[in-house]
């Protein structure tokens, strides 16, 4: 397991190397972006990267958080989600140099994701490709329902409200 500056250092050398095979940029933004991505462990929407890159003052445009995350997405740096649960249909986005493969659950009240690891979806995944004669490569696995969060019920909504 690489410590979390070895994986930045990483990560920055493969988005160099993409951003380059791809003709762009290789602007000092991108790998702020990219260096905020991967101070996090939640799983964030376009948004949210957005905001908190303000937050830094670090200026960077709306359309910069969302062709980097492209990008980034492309060159196997951060994995995309789509949870659709119910009124949440973002796409939602993690880092995903040095993690372990694991299975999301999402609140469909507050929308707010926990993962977990279980050997034994391995064990399911070995044995399913077995039987079916199947090259499994991954697996994505969501189970859907609400958490115990205090605030989960009363967690505010972006919803312009209409009076
Ligand atoms: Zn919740
Ligand atoms: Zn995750």
């Amino acid at each position: 397991m690489q410590d979390s500056h070895s994986l930045l250092a990483t990560a920055r050398a493969k988005l160099e190397e993409s951003l380059l095979a791809k003709g762009l940029r290789r602007s000092s933004e991108r790998f702020a972006i990219l260096e905020e991505v991967y101070s996090r462990n939640d799983h964030f929407d376009a948004e949210d990267l957005y905001q908190a890159m303000q937050q830094k003052s670090y200026p960077v445009s709306r359309a910069t958080v969302y062709n980097t995350l492209e990008v980034l997405v492309d060159c196997g740096l951060v994995r995309r989600h789509q949870f659709g649960d119910e009124d949440n249909t973002k796409s939602r986005y993690e880092k995903s140099l040095g993690r372990q493969q694991h299975a999301h659950l999402v609140c469909v009240v507050c929308h707010r994701v926990k993962e977990f690891c279980d050997p034994r979806l391995h064990l399911i995944e070995t044995n399913v490709g077995n039987s079916l004669q199947f090259h499994v490569k991954s697996h994505s696995l969501v189970f859907y329902g609400q958490c115990t969060n205090d605030d989960c019920e009363t967690k505010p909504v972006e919803e312009p409200k209409v009076d």
